[in-house]
């Protein structure tokens, strides 16, 4: 049985004053009680990651793990500005979101490379968040099953059995900040053929491995999409700044 995990991307937002009052709205709420056999965790950016890890072991370190939005595809050396899986390792990252839309188009950010960085991220012990996604126009055209399976098949190529130690997060890119959400069963008939894809590599691979939605998911549209079979959680970004709407996907 796969659990629901619900991971935050907090993208290029935040401040040391902000962090914490958002810690302690979260934490506390989930002191309330919640879903039992879940997962929670909220990917900060890299110069909050320290702060947020000791947020987390004052208020409530069983309910909520750290992760971070990026790494580098290199382990160690001359690569100026980049943060290696190693560090982020130390400051108690858990998952790392690898391949985010917004690195593909704003960095030219490859499939090779975002495998080469999950490689990293196993190898140091965490769980990469490997997102994939169609654009509009691939949509609208009817190529959105051929681009995502395109995108997979690179991460299997490298990655292998050891995708089963990976999420997978399903993010339209049309869907993402957009506020158009993908309906449920347009979500789940991706992630379906995700999952069908995977089980002609390894039916192993393809039963373990989580695969989480992303894109204008809302307190509103959350428990229709972690109803379905093959959504096993979600990667949220806008709304998880928001405590009470970050609590209440977490609660869906
Ligand atoms: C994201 O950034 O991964 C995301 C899904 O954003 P949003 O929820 O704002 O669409």
């Amino acid at each position: 049985m796969r659990p629901l995990i619900v991971i935050g991307n907090w993208k290029m937002n935040g401040s040391l004053a902000s962090n914490a009052s958002w810690f302690k709205s979260v934490c506390r709420g989930m002191e309330q009680g919640m879903p039992a056999g879940r997962k929670y965790a909220v990917c900060v950016p890299t110069p909050y990651l320290a702060q947020c890890s000791q947020l987390i072991q004052d208020h409530s370190p069983a309910f909520l793990s750290l992760g971070a939005q990026d790494v580098s595809a290199f382990s160690v050396g001359a690569y100026t500005g980049e943060v290696a899986a190693s560090m982020l390792r130390e400051l108690d990252c858990t998952y790392v979101i690898v391949g985010h839309s917004e690195r593909r188009q704003y960095h030219r950010e490859t499939d090779e490379q975002v495998a080469e960085k999950a490689l990293q991220v196993l190898d140091n012990g965490m769980t990469p968040v490997i997102c994939v996604g169609e654009s509009a126009d691939e949509r609208n055209s009817g190529r959105e099953v051929e681009v995502v399976r395109g995108q997979i098949s690179k991460q299997v190529a490298v990655l292998q059995d050891r995708l089963a130690d990976c999420l997978i997060a399903y993010e339209p890119i049309w869907a993402i900040g957009t506020g158009k959400v993908a309906s449920a069963q347009m979500a789940q008939d991706m992630h379906h053929a995700i999952r069908l894809q995977l089980a002609e590599f390894d039916e192993d691979v393809a039963s373990h491995v989580g695969i989480l939605y992303g894109g204008s998911v809302k307190p509103d549209n959350a428990v229709e999409l972690f109803a379905m079979p093959d959504i096993d959680g979600g990667l949220i970004g806008g709304a998880s700044l928001n405590p009470q709407d970050f609590l209440a996907i977490c609660q869906a």
